[in-house]
């Protein structure tokens, strides 16, 4: 039995099966969660469709409703913390953060113009280019940051009109179809539905006929396949995917001032954190410097389950992901690389993994070249700017990156330089829901927040009236 539901068409749903959900602070199952089956799927599609025809015709009515789920998303956090925590493993504190920024973001939302452009006004013709709704969406989340992520997706998606099926990763299933059951209290059947079962029901859910568009975030590999999935019938995609995003150095940083800002950007949320710093780039002479400070923070840094208040890392959240975070390790020592701090599991049940600061490791081993996605973090010397930015650049990823000096300037010219979606200085991992969060390259298709994500749950059309 699960003690959560999906919700259909505005109803509670139990499944006919359920599947465990593993604490990874335990590494034992904790709970159930309802299993999908197909006939459910095409119900939530079904719904979906239907809650359609109205909510796509009032606009006002949809900014009303998403202030009012924004309002008891924000009075949700203590209700869903301890149900995310417990499957997700973050600290109970940022688990309570998760419902907030979801509620920040849908407000955001209730407030942004869908724009309307005036092309053409004269005797002849009056032309007026328009956004509509795409119809109804199919949205993917995974495991990191389940509610945030989500959010992301609803904002925009309904504020365009659209209506939504949502389905969170098999990992962390649980605190997703709680929201669901939250929002249902404010908004009308069928607008919002959620389901939830493993990657099986996610390709449902791209080869399904009745979603128009599929908003997507995960990793690179299932990106591609959601990709190849919804090409038969042309359904719209946006894909928010890895990273393995670069931090340079600059030669005038004080190591000691900014170490408490890169272990932040590093190993926030174990690492676990699409545009988390998963590579520092530090002039030669700095090196030792830069290693000792950051080595100092990360050692202090207290692992723990997240439901102990005085965690400020908890655990590798899957027990795939953290044998990926071993492996990578342990190649890159085995190769000759070294650990300033941390550098392997740490003993007992959990995936519970030491914060871990590496050196002597290079372009060509796993943990440089590939996204960790854990806390472990590779600190690379270079020899001058334009070598430390050509092996910033050289990936198949691009979704942000960070240059880092006392010269705002200076550094800016350089974050100019960068091939990625977002490139901070003096920050990062700086997000909000006005600035658009999207890749180059594998990091992504498409973008999400502000006007140009709202862009991408809608059609362009154009209204065109010849006067004579
Ligand atoms: P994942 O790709 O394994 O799974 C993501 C979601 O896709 C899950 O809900 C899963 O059930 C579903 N899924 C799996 N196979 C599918 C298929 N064939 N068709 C449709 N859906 C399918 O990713 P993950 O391990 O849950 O998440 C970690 C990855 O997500 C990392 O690479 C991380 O960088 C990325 N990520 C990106 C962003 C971003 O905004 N760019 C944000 C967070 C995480």
């Amino acid at each position: 039995m699960s003690d959560v539901s999906m919700t259909i068409g505005g109803e509670r749903r139990a499944a006919p099966s359920t599947f465990g959900v593993v604490n990874p602070a335990t590494g034992e199952v904790h709970a159930e969660a309802p299993d999908c089956s197909r006939e459910q799927l095409d119900e939530a599609f079904a719904a979906a469709a239907k809650a359609f025809v109205d909510w796509r015709s009032d606009e006002d009515a949809r900014r009303a409703a998403l202030k009012a789920a924004s309002k008891v998303l924000m009075a949700a956090g203590e209700r869903v913390a301890p149900v995310l925590t417990a499957e997700q493993g973050k600290p109970l504190a940022a688990a309570a953060m998760e419902p907030l920024a979801m509620g920040y973001w849908l407000r955001y939302f209730s407030g942004l113009e869908v724009p309307r452009e005036v092309i053409q006004d004269d005797e002849a013709v009056y032309a007026e280019v328009v956004r509509r709704p795409v119809g109804v969406v199919a949205a993917i989340t995974p495991w990191n940051f389940p509610i945030v992520l989500a959010g992301w997706k609803l904002g925009p998606a309904l504020l365009a009109g659209n209506t939504v099926v949502l389905k969170p990763s098999p990992y962390t299933p649980r605190s997703t179809l709680l929201v669901g059951e939250i929002l249902n209290e404010v908004l009308p059947p069928g607008v919002v539905n959620v389901v939830s079962g493993g990657d099986e029901l996610g390709r449902w859910m791209t080869s399904h006929p009745t979603p128009r568009k599929i908003s997507f975030t995960g990793s690179v590999a299932t990106g591609k396949r959601v990709a190849a999935s919804a090409a038969p019938d042309l359904k719209r995609v946006t894909l928010e995917l890895g990273g393995n995003d670069p931090a340079i150095l600059l030669d005038d940083v004080d190591p000691g001032a900014i170490a408490e800002k890169l272990y932040q950007a590093a190993f926030d949320n174990c690492g676990q954190i699409c545009s988390a710093i998963k590579r520092v780039y530090v002039p030669e002479a700095l090196h030792d410097d830069v290693v000792d400070a950051l080595a100092t923070r990360v050692a202090a840094a207290k692992v723990g389950d997240g439901m102990d208040p005085d965690t400020e890392l908890g655990p590798i959240q899957n027990r795939s992901q953290y044998e990926r975070v071993s492996e990578l390790v342990a190649e890159a020592l085995a190769r000759g690389g070294s650990a300033a701090t941390g550098g392997a599991p740490i003993d007992g049940p959990g995936y519970f993994f030491q914060p871990t600061v590496l050196t002597g490791v290079a372009e060509g081993m796993r943990i440089v070249d590939e996204e960790q996605f854990g806390p472990a973090l590779p600190v690379i010397p270079y020899r001058d700017v334009d070598d430390a930015v050509a092996r910033a650049n050289a990936t198949t990823y691009g979704l942000s990156g960070s240059v880092w000096s006392a010269d705002v300037e200076r550094a800016g010219a350089v974050a100019e330089r960068l091939e990625c979606g977002t490139a901070w200085v003096n920050a990062h991992v700086a997000l909000g829901p006005h600035q658009p969060f999207g890749g180059f390259k594998w990091s992504g298709l498409g973008v999400e927040n502000g006007p140009w994500g709202l862009a991408g749950f809608t059609e362009i059309q154009v209204q065109y009236r010849a006067r004579s």
